[in-house]
């Protein structure tokens, strides 16, 4: 039997054995990302499209950080995050965990990888067992993985629930009957469980009360701290995510349009999407009417997507030439932030990011 509290870090070293330089990969490394769904039509199904779920998409996550993904409903990014724990198969690119491809891995190899990447869900009530105890919930990462003794799966079922804020008492009673705050409780105590480096939390706080919701993201950054976690914060709630971030991705109809610093991004947003994004953040002050930036018409569809740059069709800024060529994810820095932005202009267009400097200072 195995040690339930055994860890399983590992260093992996440069191929070059006479090479005395030790090469630690990022936790994560993401590159050129791809989900294609097919579109089926006819009495027997034939393929008539793709919907463009994610679209080409990179990026790195190093260990105890925190990446947050933003945009619009149907963007992707809860796509992007079911693709790094295999739920959902790449159609093509490459997903990297500790130099380890999670694409080309066998059965038994994502049994493994799973104690080390877990996901929490938006709807507790959907993710855990009607049926079971919280007991069995919990023990089940365990027996799963056949770790511990009967009494020593029992004692960590305890500590869980007393780390996650529960009383133990609540062991004996079935997911019903809990508060959705309580339940999503559950839910991190059970991604927790084996101690892993990676969490996903798709949408976590989206559904509960906002008091409830600081208190689960509070409880998040705590674990963080205290395990070294690395977290990929998916939500369409901006101010959370600006809470929590480290550096921050925002998507677009399956693309990163920007990446920066959480910082740099509510400061100076580059690419007019994140603009709009961040001037709809609410302000607390009553007497402040904010500048919104309304975005005109609708997202386009994703099995059409349009060419060129993915944005044109609601952007205030187009110009002839964005909706015939799509503009690369590029390195924008300048002498007041960094970060990258697929736009052609967004350095012209820095003037009129004044506006949503004043909402994001406030
Ligand atoms: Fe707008 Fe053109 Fe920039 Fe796209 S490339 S965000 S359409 S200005």
């Amino acid at each position: 039997m195995n040690d339930i509290n055994k860890g399983n870090a590992i260093e992996i070293k440069d191929a070059n054995e006479n090479d005395d330089v030790t090469y630690v990969p990022p936790l994560l490394e993401v590159h050129g990302l791809t989900k294609f769904f097919p579109v089926k039509q006819g009495i027997i199904p034939r393929t008539v499209g793709q919907v463009h779920a994610v679209d080409d998409i990179s990026f790195t996550l190093e260990r105890g950080e925190t990446l947050g993904l933003v945009g619009e409903s149907g963007c992707g990014k809860s796509t992007v995050g079911k693709t790094l724990l295999r739920l959902v198969h790449p159609t093509y690119g490459s997903v990297k965990f500790e130099g380890r491809d999670i694409v080309g891995m066998k059965r038994r190899e994502l049994r493994e990888l799973r104690r080390d990447v877990q996901i929490i869900f938006q709807d507790p009530f959907e993710s855990l067992n009607s049926r079971h105890t919280v007991r069995k919930i919990l023990s089940e990462p365990f027996i799963i993985h056949r770790l511990g003794t009967k009494a020593e799966r029992e004692q960590r079922v305890c500590e869980l629930l007393n780390r996650v804020g529960l009383d133990e008492s609540a062991a004996n009673r079935f997911p019903h009957e809990f508060s959705g705050g309580q339940r999503q409780r559950i839910g991190i105590a059970r991604a927790i469980a084996l101690k892993p480096k990676l969490v996903v939390c798709d949408e976590a706080v989206s559904a509960l009360d906002v008091s409830v919701q600081s208190q689960v993201v509070n409880l998040l950054l705590d674990l963080q701290t205290e395990m070294d976690l690395a977290l990929i914060f998916i939500a369409h709630d901006l101010a959370v995510v600006k809470h929590v971030s480290d550096k921050i991705a925002v998507m677009y109809l399956g693309q990163i349009v920007e990446t920066s610093t959480s910082e740099d991004i509510y400061r100076a947003p580059k690419h007019p999407y994140t603009q709009a994004l961040i001037s709809a953040i609410p302000v607390a002050d009553p007497t402040r009417r904010p500048d919104r930036i309304i975005l005109k018409g609708d997202v386009p569809s994703p099995i059409l997507p349009p060419n060129g740059c993915r944005f044109h069709t609601r952007c205030r800024y187009a110009q002839p030439r964005c909706s015939e060529e799509a503009p690369p994810l590029e390195l924008a820095s300048d002498s007041s932030s960094r970060g990258s932005a697929a736009c052609f202009f967004w350095d012209d267009l820095k003037l009129s990011h004044t506006q949503t400097e004043k909402i994001a200072s406030n």
